[in-house]
């Protein structure tokens, strides 16, 4: 059967449906049910009086809005909110069950001490004020800390940002771009550094270098929207990527490259540009000039060495596809390019992040409706308090820090423990995790005071990174938490009375509840709730104010149209030159059973935090997705070292080696190996404590980690 592009958009569009109505989940669920007949955390809700609340999940930054069925005030079941502006009815995996994470066996109901005795990590119950203390004792005036923060833009953020800004050495710290690289990169570009977002809406064209756009990537109910057959515009989408991805499937064109030659073929359509006048001169000299400190007539000589042919041999692309992509380009205008892997991927190199924010600049796309948006800044106290500036984990000097705070959030995607504990200074560093589960990063802690579960309090939800304007929601809680579990905000107030700050202040819901305040006096922008579009000056009170946004609605500021000027100060520090890059990859020399090892994963499921243990179930045993440890390769990669599917395989790397089963897929580019990453194994007790996670093995000297050299043989 011949499969259409229709045919796989509305294949997409039913996948939540289609989890509900295929047998095959229900299945696994009745299994479930039967295998959790006897599991004491289960929630048993008496019969009563049914109920149905609004709320948002709080699980990533996308904040789909959901509806919760609820029996005598305990939510039975979760499903997606048609109304909610954020999701629009979208809801996944991991969200559908957010409601069973209170009622986690690895649920951490107290604060907890932890320390490793002959390769045993032992725990034991403290109170609130012995675990402060403790921290206390770390956070001395010479002592470095840090607070990890994975939601930015929160009241919560604003206040650690004020403690650290109190202190000598604090640095507030935050996820690297997995998701947002090329936005990153562009910000860093262009004068002011403005908050950017992408008006796909608008798009014509979307150049996407590996993103997975329509397989859970920024906010996924908007993207699927983005491709759904009652849009009456839906833009040209071309997916560049080493394998037949979800997203591949759902795009106008697939284009396949070998792996890591990104770069190679970025530089190479801005030479096509450059030769075939296909872009206005002023954008496209902005553009190159940019790429490397040398300025512009030396960047547009390095831009001449990556010609179609040339880039052709390094990337596997035919030179006339090169030429015919820049083309097709330059007529979908406004066309948008991005990059980055999924949440198990990590972060996109930074040389080839700026090689794409060049293309934008070049197609003239920054600041123009169907490109590039310019988001107004946050203008409340949460970014104008004197605080700590945001520092990116992976740019953190290592063996810096000698306190570590984890916050409870998360933004579903994968940071490896490797990445965190090297920026430790030495084996006294402390670890301080405010996470209720003892799962993800959170294991690693020498002290746990945990937080509220999702949907247990009241959280602000900035708009995704992704969204064209900047905004606010609220995720409205729907349980009550158990005793035992504390306010951040209230922590972090009693560690300031011991630096010397004495941030005495509200809970975090206080502070919510007064940055509504803030947004009702600067009576700007709009609120959008299910029934109606509100501008902010018409509400009559603060109390207006709050009601529409717990009841699904999200406040939308104004949008921005000023000019973009580009500097060149940040951009020193990246040089996409740097190493004679082309020539690199040509004289690479591999031994033949060399391979590149491509780590992938799904938001939310891949990340360090919790997923719930009949979903894990679920996953396991549908097959669904595929779960560690696997190995997917092209069958012809098989062939040429020898292997065969079902093999047990040896996967090696700088790091150390793995076993992991070999299942074929002649989908993906001949000579990479794919290995999903998660759910945490661990967390779903499927752990082999012995067994070295793939993901370590992903992560190189430079401090991040991605695709490497890998070697593959029979274990
Ligand atoms: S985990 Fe993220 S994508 Fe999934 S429902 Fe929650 S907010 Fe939406």
């Amino acid at each position: 059967m011949k499969l259409s592009r229709r045919d796989l958009l509305r294949l997409a569009a039913g996948s939540a449906a289609g989890l509900v109505f295929t047998p095959v989940p229900w299945k696994i669920l009745d299994d479930s049910a039967i295998w959790t007949q006897n599991w004491p955390g289960i929630p048993e809700p008496s019969a009563g009086e049914t109920t149905f609340k609004t709320s948002a999940c709080t699980l990533c930054g996308a904040g789909c809005g959901l509806r919760a069925r609820c029996v005598s005030r305990i939510p039975v079941r979760l499903t997606g909110d048609e109304a909610h502006p954020l999701g629009r009815g979208y809801v996944c995996a991991a969200g559908l069950a957010a409601h069973h994470l209170a009622h986690h066996p690895l649920r951490v109901r107290g604060p907890l001490k932890r320390s490793t005795r002959r390769g045993v990590v032992e725990s034991s119950t403290v109170s609130l004020d012995e675990a402060i203390a403790v921290v206390n004792r770390k956070s001395g005036p010479e002592s470095t800390v840090g607070i990890l923060d994975r939601r930015p833009g929160r009241s919560l953020s604003a206040l650690y940002r004020r403690w650290l800004g109190s202190l000598q050495h604090g640095v507030y710290l935050t996820s690297p771009p997995t998701e947002h690289g090329t936005l990153k990169a562009l910000q860093g570009l262009i004068e002011g550094h403005p908050d950017l977002g992408y008006d796909f809406e608008h798009s014509r064209m979307i150049v996407s270098f590996g993103t997975p756009l329509f397989d859970g990537w920024g906010s996924p109910g908007r993207m699927t929207r983005l491709v759904g057959t009652d849009r009456a515009m839906t833009p040209v989408i071309v997916q560049i990527e080493p394998r037949y991805s979800r997203t591949a499937m759902l795009a106008s064109s697939w284009i396949p490259i070998v792996p890591g030659t990104e770069l190679i073929l970025a530089l190479s359509l801005l030479d096509v540009l450059r030769q075939e006048h296909l872009a206005k001169r002023e954008d496209l000299e902005n553009a190159i000039k940019l790429l490397s400190p040398d300025g512009l007539a030396a960047n547009m000589l390095a831009v001449q060495q990556y010609s179609p042919g040339r880039a052709s041999r390094i990337t596997g692309i035919p030179g006339d596809s090169i030429v015919s992509l820049a083309r097709s380009m330059a007529v979908n205008r406004p066309a948008v390019v991005l990059g980055g892997g999924d949440a198990g991927a990590g972060p996109m190199n930074k040389a080839t992040q700026k090689a794409l924010a060049a293309l934008n600049i070049a197609f003239g796309s920054v600041g123009t409706p169907g490109g590039i948006a310019l988001k107004r800044s946050d203008v409340t106290a949460v970014a104008s308090s004197s605080a700590a500036a945001d520092t990116c984990l992976t740019d953190l000097p290592d063996r810096s820090l000698d306190l570590l705070i984890l916050d409870a959030s998360e933004d579903g995607c994968v940071i490896p423990w490797p990445i965190v504990e090297r920026k430790l200074r030495d084996d006294q560093a402390m670890v301080v995790s405010f996470s209720p589960f003892l799962s993800g990063l959170a294991r690693h802690a020498d002290i746990i005071i945990p937080s509220p579960a999702p949907l247990e309090s009241l959280e602000e939800i900035p708009m995704p990174f992704d969204a064209s304007r900047s905004g606010l929601a609220l995720s409205t809680p729907l349980m009550t938490p158990p005793e035992g579990t504390t306010d951040a905000a209230l922590v972090i107030q009693q560690l300031s009375l011991g630096t010397g700050g004495g941030f005495n202040g509200p809970s975090a819901s206080g502070m919510i509840r007064s940055r509504m305040e803030e947004l009702f006096r600067l009576r700007r922008g709009t609120i959008e709730t299910p029934k109606q579009v509100s501008p902010l000056k018409d509400l009559p009170s603060v109390d207006e104010v709050f009601t529409l946004l717990s009841a699904g609605g999200v406040w939308l500021d104004d949008p921005v149209g000023e000019r973009v000027s580009y500097i060149a100060d940040r951009s020193r520090t990246v040089n996409v030159f740097a190493g004679g890059v082309a020539a690199s990859f040509e004289e690479e020399t591999r031994s033949p059973n060399e391979i590149a090892l491509l780590p992938f994963g799904v938001k939310a499921l891949s990340g360090t935090g919790q997923v719930s243990p009949i979903l894990s179930k679920v996953f396991q045993e549908s097959r669904v997705r595929p779960l560690e440890p696997t190995a997917l390769v092209n069958p012809s990669t098989c062939d040429a070292l020898g292997l065969h599917a079902g093999d047990a395989v040896r996967i090696t790397t700088d790091r150390g080696s793995a076993i992991a089963a070999l299942h074929t897929d002649a989908t993906i580019i001949p000579g990479a190996v794919y290995v999903p990453v998660g759910p945490d194994p661990e967390a779903i007790n499927q752990a082999n404590p012995s067994a070295v996670p793939l993901l370590t093995l992903c992560v190189d000297p430079s401090g991040t980690w991605g695709t490497t050299t890998a070697t593959l043989e029979k274990a």
